[in-house]
């Protein structure tokens, strides 16, 4: 592949543009295990330049990744067939804030917390923020069909979704949504776009709603000796029509690890559940957070804490916040990697399945952690292994397999949250082969060169292990 670096630098200055190996390495991977390096990392500024860049990479077949904070967990903003890496965080403005539309124009690079900061003083903001909301774009969450710790009561990047433009591979931009709140004029194509993983198109400009911020927000923490009974009680705040803006979960290896990595002296019992109640009326929020109270006692929750209070509020969600990160502090040795790592269950599964997934890790040699938010049916989960072990690999290989078998079977999906990239493409076209014939179509019509994102999602490698190269150093 012949990629001529000067027509790239007249595009958009040489100073955007890089080949230098330290750079490239840094772009090679994402949040997830895998690593590829591209040719060239190339960071435009205005859609004009996104526009010249895909025609000349569509005229010349190179393929292009784009990128955004490559917070990604399964390997979406790796480039594994090498070629340009289009990084889009100078494309970080915050086009229009508009509180009488109740919504925000932006471009794909603003960051979902710089954009909270921004509708503060509004009283305004923007709800599907994932916990990774601190480097997490917009365009990378639209692209991922994010959603976050208050997707319980307000819905995912795409409930969010109004319109959007995009730069098609052939560099043709598109307009696509409405400034309104509903609109039925043709196919939702704005819809497509969200959870395609860079295989589509370009975003360049997003419009979303925004929701004003409840007057009243009430935080409360309940603790449980075993696993299961957290499980039964977040079902049950679920079922019971109570309205939780926030219902997540903590196992006694996530306990462990925050405690380890940030000293929180958490009591290190079988499982934690957070749950939030908001609104405008505090007695409204008082009975939403007493409910929800008196369900987890039911399932023998105790030493039950709550705040109304914003600092209160954010040491009670700190451990939450960090787990993920806090992860490879469990136990010397072992590494936390992001493999099946945010199936979505059913309701009534979610005490079943959170037994299951620490059976299947035991039984296969790796820990596994059981998290995340909950009460949207999310199973944040992740494979903490010895990276350098080989047979540890392997282990892990049967753990996916095992456990995605396991959640296809209760009427669950590959991905809640963070999409299919590359680590769970093998898993996902097991379980919908009847939607891989439809979306190449979709794709072949978008992008007929394949140069955008190409072997991602239903295109990707069956063997990930073999066919794509790892970020760690694993003795064979
Ligand atoms: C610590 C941590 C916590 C996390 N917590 C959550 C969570 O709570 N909820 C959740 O949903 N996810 C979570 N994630 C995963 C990740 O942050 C999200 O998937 C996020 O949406 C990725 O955004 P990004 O800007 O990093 O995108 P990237 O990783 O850079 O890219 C993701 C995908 O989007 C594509 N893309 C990026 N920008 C564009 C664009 N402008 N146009 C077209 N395609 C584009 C890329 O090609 C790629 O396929 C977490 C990750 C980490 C590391």
């Amino acid at each position: 592949m012949n990629i001529d670096i000067n027509k790239l630098n007249r595009i958009v200055g040489e100073k955007n543009v890089s080949t230098d190996l330290a750079d490239l390495y840094v772009y090679s991977s994402d949040a997830s295990v895998h690593h590829a390096m591209p040719a060239v990392i190339i960071r435009p500024e205005t859609t004009d330049e996104v526009q010249r860049i895909m025609r000349y990479a569509n005229r010349e077949k190179i393929p292009i990744t784009p990128r955004g904070a490559g917070s990604g967990t399964s390997g979406h903003a790796v480039p594994i067939d090498g070629g340009i890496v289009l990084d889009l965080k100078r494309m970080n403005k915050i086009l229009k804030i508009s509180p009488e539309d109740m919504l925000v124009k932006v471009q794909p690079g603003v960051v979902d917390d710089d954009l909270n900061r921004s509708l503060q003083p509004y009283g305004l903001f923007y709800p599907p923020a994932p916990a990774s909301s601190r480097i997490a774009t917009i365009g990378g969450e639209i692209a991922a069909n994010a959603s976050g710790v208050r997707s319980v009561k307000y819905g995912a990047t795409r409930d969010y979704v109004l319109g959007m433009k995009v730069v098609l591979a052939n560099g043709d931009l598109i307009n696509l949504g409405s400034n309104t709140r509903v609109h039925s004029s043709g196919y939702q194509l704005e819809r497509l776009i969200v959870g395609s993983e860079g295989t589509l198109g370009v975003i360049v400009e997003a419009t979303m709603r925004i929701q004003p911020v409840p007057k009243y927000r009430c935080l409360a923490v309940a603790k449980f000796d075993k696993l299961e009974d957290a499980g039964n009680a977040i079902s049950d705040i679920i079922s019971s029509g109570t309205n939780p803006s926030m219902l997540e979960l903590m196992d006694s290896i996530g306990i462990v690890a925050v405690n380890n990595a940030m000293n929180l002296g958490l009591p290190e019992v079988g499982a934690i559940i957070l749950f939030e109640a908001d609104g405008n009326v505090k007695e409204a929020v008082d009975y939403e957070i007493k409910k929800m109270k008196s369900i987890c006692e039911k399932h023998k929750g105790f030493g039950i804490e709550m705040s109304y209070d914003s600092t209160e509020r954010q040491k009670l969600f700190g451990g939450r916040k960090k787990l993920f990160a806090s992860l490879s502090k469990y136990k010397q040795g072992i590494v936390c990697t992001d493999l099946a790592d945010d199936m979505g269950v059913p309701n009534s599964k979610i005490a079943e399945a959170t037994k299951k997934i620490h059976e299947i890790a035991k039984k296969n040699n790796v820990i596994m952690a059981v998290y995340g938010h909950c009460g949207s049916g999310v199973i944040h989960t992740k494979i903490m292994l010895d990276s350098a072990k080989k047979s540890q690999w392997d282990d892990a290989e049967h753990v996916i397999e095992e456990l995605y078998d396991y959640v296809h079977s209760i009427g669950g999906v590959t991905s809640a949250e963070h999409g299919i990239g590359l680590s769970k493409a093998p898993a996902w076209k097991k379980a919908r082969p009847d939607l891989i014939p439809v979306m190449r179509a979709i794709k072949k019509a978008l992008d007929p060169n394949n140069i955008l994102n190409p072997h991602k999602l239903m295109d990707a490698p069956d063997d990930w292990i073999r066919a794509t190269k790892l970020r760690y150093r694993v003795e064979l």
